[in-house]
């Protein structure tokens, strides 16, 4: 019988990656929520709403009927790629000039209430494994399994400073540090959904277990 499995946490636990596994082991369709709330921060780059530190809110919301999110399966890379008006916005929405204006996005209730609703459309059947920050407590709290992914700063500081190199984005460890930390800043303190851990979702603390000793945990806990 098929399940929803919902996995949230602080950003670069290694979430996406364990959630692409789980699916793909499984044949669920994983969907990264993460990527759609960086759409939308791309979108409103693009548009001119976000100027020197500051959000043009009230124009963000305006176009919200006009932003459209959709993911395209890509078997090579075996995920979803998100797209935004039928652009793949892939790439553009990885950049640490994304990452550092996301939380503020995110924090727009408008901006939550469309993506969660469009969330739960994608969710409407079984056989799904979706990450983000609110997916067991609001999208959807009724989620046979929900796990909660943490690890140090540094650790996760570290794991986003290789991928940006990786990448061949220069970027200073403390610049990534600091940006990690600032996340999780917003991403705690907002008072409509905090980050927070749904009363049944399981702790996985991966500071210090390798990728493979994390999938057989969460496999075991399916099977379970
Ligand atoms: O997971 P990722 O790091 O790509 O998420 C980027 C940002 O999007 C997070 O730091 C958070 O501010 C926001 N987010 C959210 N709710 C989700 C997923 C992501 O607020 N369900």
């Amino acid at each position: 019988k098929k399940i929803t499995i919902a996995i949230d946490g602080f950003s670069s636990t290694g979430k996406s990656t364990l959630a692409k596994q789980i699916a793909a082991k499984l044949g669920y369709v994983y969907v990264d929520t993460g990527a759609m709330y960086r759409a939308v921060t791309f979108f409103a780059m693009q548009n001119g709403y976000i100027n020197a530190e500051s959000l043009d809110k009230q124009s963000l919301i305006n176009s919200l009927p006009f932003i459209k999110l959709h993911f395209e399966f890509n078997a090579a890379l075996g995920f979803g790629e998100m797209f935004l008006n039928d652009v793949n916005v892939e790439s553009e929405i990885r950049t640490i000039q994304v990452s550092g204006f996301v939380s503020k996005i995110a924090e727009v209730s408008e901006v939550r209430a469309k993506l969660v609703e469009q969330q739960q459309q994608m969710g409407k059947d079984k056989g799904i494994v979706m990450d983000g920050r609110d997916i067991g407590t609001v999208v959807f709290p009724y989620a046979e399994l929900k796990i909660f992914m943490t690890a140090s700063a540094h650790t996760r500081a570290q794991r986003r400073f290789d991928e940006l190199q990786q990448k061949g984005q220069d970027v200073p460890y403390e610049a990534v540090l600091h940006n990690v930390e600032e996340r999780d800043y917003i991403d705690t303190h907002r008072d409509d959904s905090p980050l927070r851990k749904a009363e049944n979702a399981i702790e996985i603390d991966n500071s210090q277990l390798t990728r493979e000793q994390q999938f057989e945990q969460v496999l075991t806990l399916v099977s379970n």
